[in-house]
């Protein structure tokens, strides 16, 4: 097979030569057996720099890329914060379980778990009110006072201890704080009465005397809102 070698001209290009036909054969020839060497030759170079490129970037980014980025660009403020609290989460989560083995007692008894909720979605108001006071009798209850309240639920809820309200502003069920009523524990609100209106409150007693002992009191009452 005749491969004519590129001959060049001291300007750099080929020879202009008229071949005969066998040299255009052969060099025909040649040329496609070069250019398939050089399919061949590009082929392998692509698998080998696709190799090298699988190779050289899986390796680089990872062992330099994740250290290189946090120590070195220390200037990149926003991914810092961002990729060190991960971290940051993740090493206590891994030590937790440890902690949290002993600390599941806590949370592990149902009745803490169903009261805690309620505490968190309650919250409280004062409000100026003028508080009375009134017992069973019928002196204080007139016709009403058949042991029942406006709530229908017993005189004797709460151990006695409850209020009336003006149910629009205070609805029944809603417990306030009034100081100096049972300690200024919360009470429910059970009651109501026709001179109960607006910004008043009655507060309940057994006897009628210590209703009358009561007097009326401008207090700050508390009033406990579940939401
Ligand atoms: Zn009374």
């Amino acid at each position: 097979m005749i491969v004519e070698k590129p001959k060049r001209e001291p300007g750099g290009r080929p020879r202009a030569r008229v071949p005969s036909n066998a040299l255009v054969r052969g060099r025909n020839a040649g040329l496609l057996t070069r250019t398939g060497q050089g399919v061949l030759l590009a082929a392998g170079l692509l698998v080998a720099s696709c190799l090298a490129a699988m190779a050289r970037p899986w390796s680089k980014t990872a062992d330099a890329e994740p250290i290189l980025p946090l120590e070195a660009r220390g200037d990149v403020t926003l991914p810092v914060p961002d990729e060190e609290p991960a971290p940051a989460r993740a090493e206590p989560n891994q030590p937790a379980p440890a902690v949290a083995v002993p600390s599941p007692p806590p949370p592990a008894p149902a009745p803490p778990a169903s009261v805690a909720p309620p505490a968190p979605a309650v919250t409280t108001r004062t409000i100026r009110m003028r508080v009375t006071a009134y017992c069973p009798c019928r002196v204080c209850c007139g016709r009403h006072s058949d042991g029942k309240t406006a709530s229908g639920k017993s005189i004797l809820t709460n151990g006695s201890h409850f209020v009336a309200a003006d149910t629009r502003l205070l609805a029944f069920g809603t417990r306030v704080s009034v100081p100096g009523y049972y300690a200024g524990a919360p009470v429910p609100v059970l009651d109501r009465g026709a001179r109960i209106k607006g910004r008043r409150l009655d507060v309940f007693f057994r006897s009628h005397q210590r209703a009358k002992r009561w007097g009326t009191r401008w207090l700050n009452v508390t009033v406990y809102e579940a939401r």
